[in-house]
Order: structure tokens, then sequence, then C-alpha cells
């Protein structure tokens, strides 16, 4: 065992650890910090887009410093079949503010600059460490970690889990139960390599300026999921994800509806003479609210995608892993300024503030939006999008038909496919998820 003891141990340097032991560090406490990862960032995957108001709270100076990509000044939805798509873009020039407020950005780049502003602050930072254990007392209290390393046990007042969406070790010490096929969504992505010029031409785009297009619909072929394509500086990230439940229950794969995304008419120019150099898949967790495990313990809280807080519907992850970070050290600096012990009743102080902040709002107001997508994705991700396509193809096509009759002829291609009370049920159920 490692004599040396620490006022807390953050297992994970990915944005929630990071934002973890950046803050206590900052308050002056003692903090360990372990990854398992060569280099923090080196197992993260992400999109990937960088909220600047979550960023800012931690580090105010980060635009002069953090390696960033592009800002972003347009956002584009689209609705997709197989061979169009109903957009939706907002682009504004207002966000080519002084201090602008999305951001694209490589993990592997910005997790390893985050990592050095928590060495800075003061922590002691091990990667290639990777937790393999809890330790308790014989209370049941969680005083430290086991690692791989010989001579692995390290004590602590508390122990931050930042380990990410498996949560293997919360999982393992029967903190949480493991995510459910239901609740994540297995994503693939990959980065595609062009000339800066090239880029910047094919989104429309001039200086640092930068677009993110979301899509749903026949791409994920009736399963729930979404594909994305964010535009760097000299390359361009595509991927799509599913939930992990419609994989198993199809024969779809991953890497299939990646190429179909592709292959797609309205993607395939985008990336045209693209060289891809990376490729990686990784799990999100979608189940919402409802997902949210106990975020507190005897000796122990659990912040990011460690604890399911991810807005798969604003597609917002890493803010809420930031934020989330960010309170619990904040309520432990409290726990600890106050010289009272790191028991669950003090320890909920974290979850208090957590339900003020926008991630238990948000999470809360979007509660039965997972399930309804779930259980509905056929009508969401495939028969809607195929009859909207129809209909604005028959909207814009002048063909002599009279438009009455093309009218008529839509509104019995709604019917047709889902009946007047599938349609009325339909939007009562969207309506009431949204609310
Ligand atoms: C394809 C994809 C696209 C996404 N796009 C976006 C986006 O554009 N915007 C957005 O906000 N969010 C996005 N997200 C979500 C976002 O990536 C996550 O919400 C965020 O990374 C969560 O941060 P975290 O610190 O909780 O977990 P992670 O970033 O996963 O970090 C966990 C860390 O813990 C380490 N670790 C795990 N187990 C151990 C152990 N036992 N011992 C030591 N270390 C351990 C891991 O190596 C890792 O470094 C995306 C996710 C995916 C998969």
């Amino acid at each position: 065992m490692i004599e040396e003891r620490f006022d807390a141990i953050v297992v994970g340097a990915g944005m929630a650890g990071n934002a973890a032991a950046l803050t206590m560090a900052k308050r002056g406490m003692k903090v360990l910090q372990l990854e398992r990862g060569e280099y923090p960032g080196s197992k993260n995957v992400q999109g990937a887009i960088l909220y600047a108001d979550m960023m800012e709270k931690l580090v105010p100076e980060f635009r002069e410093e953090a390696p960033l990509e592009r800002h972003l000044v347009e956002q584009r939805f689209w609705m997709m079949d197989d061979r169009s798509h109903v957009g939706m873009h907002y682009r504004s020039d207002d966000f080519n503010e002084e201090r602008p407020n999305r951001y694209t950005i490589i993990r592997a780049q910005f997790d390893k600059w985050f990592s050095s502003k928590v060495r800075e602050a003061g922590a002691t930072v091990l990667c290639e460490t990777t937790v393999t254990e809890l330790v308790r007392d014989d209370r049941e209290r969680i005083v430290g970690v086991r690692t791989d390393r010989r001579d692995g046990e390290i004590r602590a007042d508390v122990v931050v889990l930042a380990e990410g969406v498996n949560g293997l070790l919360g999982t393992r010490a029967g903190l949480r139960s493991r995510p459910k096929p239901d609740n994540v969504a297995l994503a693939v992505k990959e980065m595609h390599f062009l000339p800066r010029e090239t880029i910047e031409a094919r989104f429309n785009l001039k200086g640092d300026e930068g677009v993110v297009i979301e899509a749903a619909g026949t791409i994920s072929r009736g399963m729930t999921g979404m594909g994305f394509i964010y535009a760097n500086k000299e390359c361009i990230s595509l991927g799509i994800g599913c939930l992990v439940a419609d994989f198993q229950r199809t024969a779809q794969t991953p890497y299939g509806m990646l190429d179909h995304f592709k292959q797609h008419p309205s993607v395939a120019p985008l990336i045209a003479g693209s060289e891809v150099k990376e490729y990686a898949a990784h799990l999100i967790p979608e189940g919402g609210y409802k997902a949210i495990p106990q975020l507190y313990g005897e000796g122990w809280v659990v912040v990011g995608d460690a604890a399911q807080l991810n807005n798969a519907i604003h597609r917002e992850g890493s803010n809420l892993a930031m934020t989330s970070g960010r309170i619990a050290a904040e309520a432990i600096a409290k726990v600890k300024s106050r010289r009272e012990p790191m028991t669950a009743t003090n320890l909920s102080l974290y979850k208090k503030m957590l339900d003020e902040s926008f991630v238990i709002k948000d999470l809360k107001k979007y509660k039965d939006m997972p399930m309804l997508m779930h259980t509905y994705s056929q009508n969401f991700f495939l028969t809607y999008p195929q009859l909207i396509s129809k209909a604005l193809q028959n909207f814009v096509r002048v063909d002599g038909t009279p438009k009455v009759e093309k009218e008529k002829a839509t509104l019995k291609s709604f019917v047709k496919a889902r009946s007047w009370t599938g349609l009325f049920a339909d939007a009562c159920r969207f309506t009431r998820a949204w609310r």
C-alpha cells in the first residue's frame, strides 16, 4: 500500500474527471487523478463539440490556450430518407462573436491540454494506471482504490468516479447496476482528412468558422439513432450511433450503418477524396433522467458519463460531464472546509447542487423521450422521414398535377401509413414527452 494519503482520488481523466480534479486542486486539496490511458484523451471518443460556457467556468482563459478547431456559426438538422434529406439550417453571423459559444475539438489533443491545467493546479496525475477495485473499510465505507501497479492500494477521504459510460468499477462495487442495452448507444466515428480550403468550400465557411450537421431518419434503418458530421480545420468527423438494444434485435452492424451513411447522396460529396486516418467506437449513455444511478454514498461520488448524465436529445454530454465534475468537487470542498467527514449525508450536497443546475433540469424535462424514441423507433426513424420527404418532393415537383390533388395525396399517404388515430397518438405522445 502507498503510505501517502490524499484528500481525494479521481478515477479517469476525461471531461468529468479533469473538471473535478482541477476544481479540488484549485481549492488547495491534495488530489490524485488516475487514468488508465497512455495519456489523458488517448482512450476518449467524442464528436466533438465543446461548450464554451462550461469550460470557461473551469479555465476562463481557455480560448487563448486550448487546442480548438473551429467555432460554430451554423447548425444543420437533416431528416433523411435513402435518397433525400429535409433540412433545417440555422446560421448566424452573431456566432462570430469575440467569445464564441461552441467549438469543434479533437479530444486526444484537448484532453492532454486540459490535463496540463490539472497538473498546474497542483494535482498529481498518474497515467497508465488502471483502478481495479474500490477499497472499503470494515464499515463498508469507500476509503480508497486498488490499482494495477505494484503496491497499488491508495487511500483518500473521498473517491470521485469519473470512469466513463461503462462504469465497471462502480458496477463491480455494487454502487450501480450495469447500463441496460436500451439505455446506451454504440457509436462509430471516422476522421476524414481533406485540405482546409476544400472543407471551407464544401461547407461554405471562411476562416475558423465551423458547422455541424445532425442527421436522423432511414440512415438508422428504423433503429433509435443519429448521425453527425462536424467540420474541423483539416478533417471532418463523421459518425453514427444507435441503441445497443436495437443492434441486438436486428442484424445490423455499426460499421455497416456508417458505410450506409457515408454513401448517402447528401453525405458522399462532403467527404469525397478524403483520407480516413482514424476509426473509433464508443458507448454513449442515452437513458436520460430515469437511468441516473445513485450519485453519492459513503466516501464516493459519481460524475459524467459514469453517472449516465447525457442529454441525447440535444447531443450534449461533455458539458454535463464538466458541470457534474465541477459541482461534485465544489460540494466535496465545502464538506472539507467544514472539517466534516465524507459521509453519504454530507456528500448529498452534490446531488442537491446538481438538482439545481441545468444538468438535472434538462434531463428531467426529457425524462420520457428516450423510452418514446425507443418504443416507436420505426415510426420516428423510418416511417415519418419517408413520408415527409415524399410530401416535400410532391410539393416542389412541378408536373401539372393540381395543388389540391397533391395535398390530398400527401394527406392520404400519412393516413394510410399511420391511420388517423395513429397520427393523433404519435403527436400527443411526442408533445407530452417534449414538454
Ligand atoms: C461518438 C461520440 C460523439 C460524441 N459527441 C459529443 C459532442 O459532440 N459533444 C458532447 O458534449 N458530447 C459528445 N459525446 C459525449 C461525450 O464524449 C461524453 O459525454 C464525455 O466524454 C463524458 O466525459 P467523462 O469524463 O464522463 O467520460 P470519458 O470522457 O469517457 O472519460 C473517462 C475516462 O476514465 C478513464 N477510465 C475508465 N476506467 C478507468 C479505470 N478503471 N482506471 C483509470 N481510468 C479509467 C478512461 O480511460 C477515460 O479517460 C460524444 C460521445 C461519443 C461516443
